[in-house]
C-alpha cells in the first residue's frame, strides 16, 4: 500500500537532485561507518535476487518485508498488529518473487517494516517514520532523536534505494532497456469501508506503460481494475516511482494488488503469471509505439 491516509497535501518536488542529497551524509554511505541500528545476525535492509538479469523489466517491492530491528522492540505494536497489513505489503515478496523467476528481472525486496521507516515516502514526508497507521498508535516512533532518525535512514532507506540506483545506473551505462516496476498490495477494507478494486495501476506524470497495462487489464472482466486507484503516485507521498522512474525518464508503472488475492502460494502464482503475460505485452505496445 501506499498509505494509512491520504489527505490533501501541497505538492512538494522531488527531484534527482533531492535523490542525491539525501544520499549524502548517510552513515552507511562511507567507509568505517557504523551501524547503530542493525546488528550483524539481523538481514540487511534490501535483498536482491537475480542483479543480473536478462529481462528489460526491474521489479521493487518497498514494503516486501516486516522484520522490526531487535534495537527497537516491537515498536509498542502487539503480534497482531506487526503482522498486518499496517506493517508491509501482504503477498508482494511472494509475487515478487515469482515474476522475477519468470522474467528473469532483478528484483529489490526490502526486508524491514514500513514502520520502522516507509522506503517509499520522501524523507520530509510527515509519515516519513508514521506515528500512527489505520487503527494503530506507534508509540516506539514517538518523540525520536535526530540520532535515531538518522540510524533508521542510514541503515534502511538509503541502502534500499541506494542499491536500486545502483542497478538502474549499470543498465543505464549499458544502454539497456529499463522499465521499473514498484509492486505493493492493498488491504481489502479500509476504515470499514469496502474496496472495489482487485488491482490498481499507478503512475503521475508518464502515463506511457500504466495506459497499456490497464488497457490490458481491463481485457479480463472479472477483474476490478483501478486506474490510480486505490492510490495514486504523487511527490508527497511516494519516493520509489518520482525517483528513479520519473526522473530517470525510464517507463515505470506501480502495481497495487489487494492483499486477499495474494496471500497465500496458490494467489501469489496466479498473479505473477497474469502480470509477467500483461507486462509484457505491454512493453511491447510500448515499443511498438515508440517505433511508429
Ligand atoms: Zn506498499
Amino acid at each position: 500500500m501506499h498509505g494509512g491516509e491520504r489527505g490533501t497535501r501541497s505538492l512538494r518536488t522531488v527531484s534527482a537532485s533531492g535523490a542525491a542529497r539525501s544520499a549524502i551524509g548517510s552513515p552507511s554511505s562511507g567507509s568505517g561507518s557504523k551501524a547503530v541500528l542493525l546488528a550483524q545476525d539481523e538481514p540487511p535492509a534490501l535483498t536482491v535476487e537475480r542483479p543480473e538479469g536478462a529481462s528489460i523489466f526491474v521489479l521493487a517491492c518497498d514494503h516486501a518485508g516486516r522484520q522490526v530491528p531487535r534495537a527497537l522492540g516491537t515498536l509498542g505494536l502487539s503480534d497482531t498488529e506487526l503482522a498486518s497489513h499496517i506493517a508491509w505489503d501482504i503477498g508482494t515478496a511472494g509475487v515478487g518473487r515469482r515474476l522475477s523467476e519468470r522474467l528473469d528481472a532483478p528484483l529489490l525486496l526490502q526486508n524491514y517494516s514500513r514502520l520502522v521507516i516507509d522506503c517509499n515516502r520522501p524523507l520530509d514526508a510527515p509519515d516519513s517514520i508514521a506515528t500512527a497507521s489505520e487503527w494503530a498508535q506507534i508509540s516506539g516512533n514517538d518523540n525520536l532523536s535526530p540520532a535515531a532518525i538518522e540510524a533508521r535512514v542510514g541503515e534502511v532507506f538509503q541502502p534500499y534505494h541506494d542499491g536500486l540506483r545502483q542497478i538502474l545506473d549499470a543498465r543505464q551505462q549499458e544502454r539497456r532497456r529499463t522499465i521499473l516496476i514498484a509492486i505493493h498490495s492493498f488491504t481489502p477494507s479500509f476504515r470499514g469501508t469496502a474496496r472495489p478494486w482487485e488491482v490498481g495501476v499507478m503512475y503521475h506524470r508518464d502515463a506511457r506503460l500504466a495506459t497499456a497495462l490497464l488497457r490490458l487489464l481491463r481485457r479480463d472482466e472479472r477483474l476490478a481494475v483501478g486506474d490510480n486507484e486505490p492510490y495514486a503516485v504523487d511527490d508527497a507521498s511516494d519516493f520509489t516511482i518520482p525517483v528513479h522512474g520519473e526522473a530517470r525518464r525510464i517507463p515505470h508503472v506501480g502495481i497495487e494488488i489487494r492483499q486477499d488475492l495474494i496471500a497465500d502460494e496458490a494467489g501469489q502464482k496466479t498473479w505473477a503469471g497474469r502480470l509477467a503475460n500483461l507486462l509484457r505485452q505491454a512493453a511491447e505496445a510500448l515499443a511498438a509505439a515508440e517505433s511508429a
